[in-house]
């Protein structure tokens, strides 16, 4: 037994946290870290990697986490600057051996594992983001099928739903005797919380609770592309993104609902959803840095787009009522619904000629559940830059603001909010 160190990445929770369990039985003494890396802050287009809507509900789910972690005799220290100078200090300081860590399989997060044990560290890394286990999958990853179809069916015919999910440890090991100085935020971070997205993993188990109870999964495929208010969707995606529930837990409970109340086509469809999420992630582990060229798994050029046009959509003033109103939510709450972030993504690509990377680094800087797999694979699917051999997804804004918002309550509202 000897000293560990659990460095959270997007796992901000102690419950079905394989790998920080995993870290609890192997440690005698266990620091946990949260890194906040301050490299690279500024994307190329010159606007933050990381908006304030993120950056408070990160606050907040990291505040969450502390106190959960403090309940059980533990803490967490948060350090600013770069990981791979952090983490070699606080080994050192410690004389921890390894770090333990949720597994991330997008080029920049495996690049600095990579960095990290070329410096000689010993980082144990865990899959578990995804609902099904890789190795539970009636194919090899690098095998999978490229159709989200073909892939689901498959998933479907092995009868595989969700892996089970893991309770909180009981014992957290206690700190290590030398405790390096940590800090929290400036406090001008704090002072914006969103009225209904609340960070953290408490939040994400009360949001999941009263989605259940007041039996939403029902109605969710008639009313998941609507636009207005939290009850259209099931708005688990912020707390996904941070890792705050894991997504094991949520189709467990999931399944809990349909052997309580019978399954529906409502059910079935949000489980749907969340195997796309799978999808996403597991199309990374098949093609790796390749989804991340200006051209993705396809040839296709892109044609440089004005940074004027860009700014015009980016603020919303591109003229084109539901997609200024669109842009607009996003900037006022740092969320979007599905169909109007597929509208917008579309409008910039195809009505704008826009550079499809630029509008994935402004979902990546607004969005609270941004989500390294699901904003690539997304943007990828409706630039036919991906897997699906269709090529692209464009959408006619006309007759999508006549299908969804044909009194233009949508626009009045985010219009009016500036
Ligand atoms: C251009 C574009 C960018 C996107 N970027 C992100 C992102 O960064 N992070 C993110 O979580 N989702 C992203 N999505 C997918 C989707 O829009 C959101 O997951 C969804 O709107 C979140 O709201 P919800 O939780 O209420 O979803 P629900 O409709 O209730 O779906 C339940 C869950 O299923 C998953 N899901 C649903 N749709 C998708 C999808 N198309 N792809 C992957 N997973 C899905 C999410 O985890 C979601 O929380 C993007 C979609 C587009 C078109």
């Amino acid at each position: 037994m000897s000293t560990l160190i659990y460095w959270f990445r997007n796992d901000l929770r102690l419950s079905d946290n394989p790998a920080f369990a995993q870290a609890c039985l192997n440690a005698e003494h266990l620091l946990p870290v949260y890194v906040h890396d301050c490299k690279e802050q500024k994307t190329v287009y010159g606007f933050e990697r990381q908006g304030l809507h993120r950056k408070t509900f990160l606050r907040a789910s990291l505040d969450d986490l502390r106190v959960e972690l403090q309940a059980q005799g533990s803490d967490l220290l948060e350090l600013y600057g770069e990981p791979q100078v952090i983490l070699q200090k606080l080994l050192t300081d410690t004389v921890a051996k390894s770090v333990y860590c949720e597994q991330i399989e997008a080029p920049e997060e495996m690049e600095l594992v990579r960095v990290l044990r070329d410096q000689g560290m010993d980082i144990r890394e865990f899959w578990q983001s995804s609902m099904l286990e890789p190795q539970d999958l009636p194919f090899a990853l690098e095998k999978m099928p490229d159709m989200f179809t073909a892939f689901r069916r498959e998933v479907e015919r092995a009868q595989l739903k969700f892996a089970k999910p893991i309770p909180t440890p009981q014992h957290i090991p206690a700190l290590p005797a030398f405790l390096p100085q940590g800090s929290i935020l400036p406090s001008s971070t704090q002072s914006f919380a969103h009225p209904y997205f609340l960070g953290g993993a408490s939040h994400a188990q009360t949001h999941l609770k009263q989605y259940l109870e007041r039996r939403l999964p029902d109605d969710y495929k008639e009313t998941r592309n609507q636009l207005i208010g939290m009850d259209y969707s099931s708005k688990f995606s912020a707390w996904l993104a941070l890792g705050c529930i894991s997504v094991r837990d949520i189709a467990a409970q999931l399944n809990e609902y349909e052997n309580c109340y019978g399954a529906n086509d409502g059910t079935y469809w949000l489980w749907f959803e969340l195997l796309w999420r799978d999808y996403f992630r597991f199309i990374h582990f098949k093609y790796g840095q390749s989804l991340y060229r200006a051209g993705g798994l396809t040839g296709l050029p892109v044609k440089p787009s004005s940074l004027a046009s860009f700014e015009q959509w980016r603020s919303g003033n591109t003229g084109t009522e539901l997609v200024d109103a669109g842009v607009r939510e996003l900037h006022h709450t740092g969320y979007l619904s599905n169909r109007m972030r597929q509208i917008v993504a579309s409008y910039w690509i195809y009505d704008m000629n826009g550079d499809w990377r630029a509008g994935a680094a402004w979902f990546e800087s607004q969005l609270i559940d941004y989500d390294v797999y699901s904003n690539q694979g997304n943007w990828l699917y409706i630039a036919g830059r991906g897997t699906d051999p269709r090529g692209g997804r464009p959408f006619n804004v006309a007759k999508q603001t006549q299908d969804h918002d044909p009194h233009g309550v949508y626009r009045k509202l985010w219009l009016s909010a500036g």
